[in-house]
């Protein structure tokens, strides 16, 4: 089965005093009963991981090669050589803010498989495409785009963030969300021996109040959570709710 996996993505937020909420995760939820991932901007990263105990820690994107002239971004080793465990690749933000495509997000993927790191590979539909009766098979191609050859239960994690979910407030029905992990399911399952184990989180809009009732949800083994992330205080419950 699946490992459970809360994970939190801070985005561009916390500076080096965010790095208390990581003690108290730690102190309130000393042994939680699913895996936990945080990933902190990269300036943190390094920091974050020598205070962070049994919580794993991960950067938010890498570049497709391993070194090189290209001023500003990260390469997967660096990442591990930080201290972290697993990175964000393909986020909805990269994709709109950096114009990222399935092809450039499955090399990333590559990338953070070759170094070691766990890949969170990012799915998603926009409003727009919902609304067309697309989402099916935009989820479909993106998997099929961005999730590379060498995958594994091991190496590979799949977050289903609805663009028009994240920081809106608003979250699919619980239906909508079990459809489509259940074909994402299907599609790794199709794809790869270990198919069934990859574990598929869902992300947008998940809070305190909504956790149980999402991961209720069949093939949904966890979260990619944004705002509720940033404090203990609300992340730490959806932790206690996997
Ligand atoms: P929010 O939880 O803030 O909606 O963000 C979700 C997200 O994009 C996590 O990667």
């Amino acid at each position: 089965a699946p490992r459970k996996l809360a994970a939190g993505n801070w985005k561009m937020n916390g500076t080096l005093a965010a790095l208390a909420e990581i003690d108290r995760l730690l102190a309130d939820h000393p042994q939680p009963g699913c895996d936990v991932l945080l990933c902190p901007p990269a300036t943190l990263v390094h920091a974050a991981a020598a205070r962070a105990g049994h919580i794993a820690i991960g950067g938010q994107d890498c570049h497709a090669q391993a070194s090189g002239a290209h001023t500003g971004d990260i390469a997967a080793a660096q990442l591990v050589d930080a201290g972290a465990s697993h990175v964000i690749i393909g986020h909805s933000e990269r994709r709109s803010d950096h114009g990222e495509t399935d092809i450039q997000v499955a090399a990333k993927a590559v990338a953070a498989h070759q170094a070691g790191l766990v890949a969170v590979i990012c799915v998603g539909e926009t409003e727009a495409q919902r609304d067309a009766g697309q989402t099916l098979d935009v989820i479909s191609a993106q998997l099929a785009g961005s999730v590379p050859e060498g995958a594994t239960a091991g190496n590979t994690v799949i977050a289903y963030e609805p663009v028009w979910a994240i920081g809106t407030g608003r979250t699919p029905t619980s239906d909508q969300i079990a459809e489509v992990h259940a074909l994402m399911r299907q599609r790794l399952s199709d794809r790869f021996a270990d198919g069934g184990d990859v574990a598929l989180l869902y992300g947008g809009s998940v809070k305190p109040g909504n956790a149980a009732e999402i991961f209720a949800i069949p093939h949904v083994n966890g979260a990619l959570v944004g705002g509720a992330s940033l404090k203990a205080q609300d992340f730490g419950p959806i932790i206690a709710a996997l």
